[in-house]
């Protein structure tokens, strides 16, 4: 089995706010993008990166890389993404080394992913075809119109809010992203485009501190995570 993991890190990162990308806000002095680099590489199961940066960042993201020692000799190679998350991913895929057989897809916003949880993922892809890490939602979810009123609440119970890394095998996430371009399916995570192909998606448990690092109050967070010795 050959994993390659593609790191989606080429949005603008807007709602943090700031002249800075977000993958280069330092968290408690690392940069967000090289802490994501160091997650995925604590997988021993993680055999190449894929960096997807946005085209005009690729040196300076080059640069961070390359005068970094912990990713020294390190397995990555960048590449420019696209406009949506789906064209960056898609940009990704095509990038894939012959031998990559099993594909996660990881944002490089969430910073403190577990190799457990990577390693997890992988073996439920494995078992599965495809899977993605989840956690039932804390909160009622409710539906509201473009006026501002509420249009119905689901059922809590059976809804999940997903994360990733999402892993796949290769031909099926390939296939999957091929399609949506063609039908211009815009999707918000990359089991979707597997899902509308109705191919099935085996959820795992996720964790509750890979979250998404995407407002200035999650940098805070952040921090304080790592000052109480809860993620590192
Ligand atoms: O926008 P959203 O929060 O869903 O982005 C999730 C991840 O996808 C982020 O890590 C972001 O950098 C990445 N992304 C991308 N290319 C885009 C938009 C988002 O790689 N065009």
């Amino acid at each position: 089995m050959h994993v390659t993991a593609i790191i989606a890190a080429a949005g603008a990162g807007r709602r943090i706010g700031g002249a800075t990308p977000k993958s280069y806000l330092p968290i408690a002095g690392r940069p967000l993008l090289l802490r994501t680099m160091d997650r995925v590489f604590s997988s021993p199961l993680v055999a190449e990166v894929i960096l997807v940066v946005s085209a005009d960042e690729i040196d300076r993201c080059r640069q961070l890389l390359e005068a970094d020692v912990s990713l020294k000799g390190r397995p990555y190679c960048l590449h420019p993404g696209g406009v949506t998350r789906q064209q960056s991913v898609r940009q990704g895929l095509q990038a894939l080394s012959a031998a990559t057989d099993v594909v996660m897809i990881h944002d490089g916003a969430r910073p403190f992913v577990s190799a457990a949880l990577i390693d997890r993922c992988i073996a439920a892809a494995v078992a599965h075809g495809a899977a993605i890490p989840g956690l039932p939602v804390r909160d009622t979810i409710k539906q509201i119109d473009t006026d501002g009123y509420v249009q119905g609440t689901p059922e809590r119970a059976g809804l999940w809010e997903i994360q990733t890394p999402q892993v796949f095998q290769r031909q099926l996430i390939v296939a999957a992203h091929d399609w949506a371009a063609r039908e211009g399916i815009e999707a918000t995570d990359d089991a979707m485009v597997v899902e509308r192909m109705d191919k099935p998606v085996f959820v795992v448990a996720g964790e509750r501190t890979n979250f998404k690092i995407t407002v200035p109050e999650d940098l805070s967070l952040a921090e304080a995570l790592i000052r109480a010795g809860v993620v590192s």
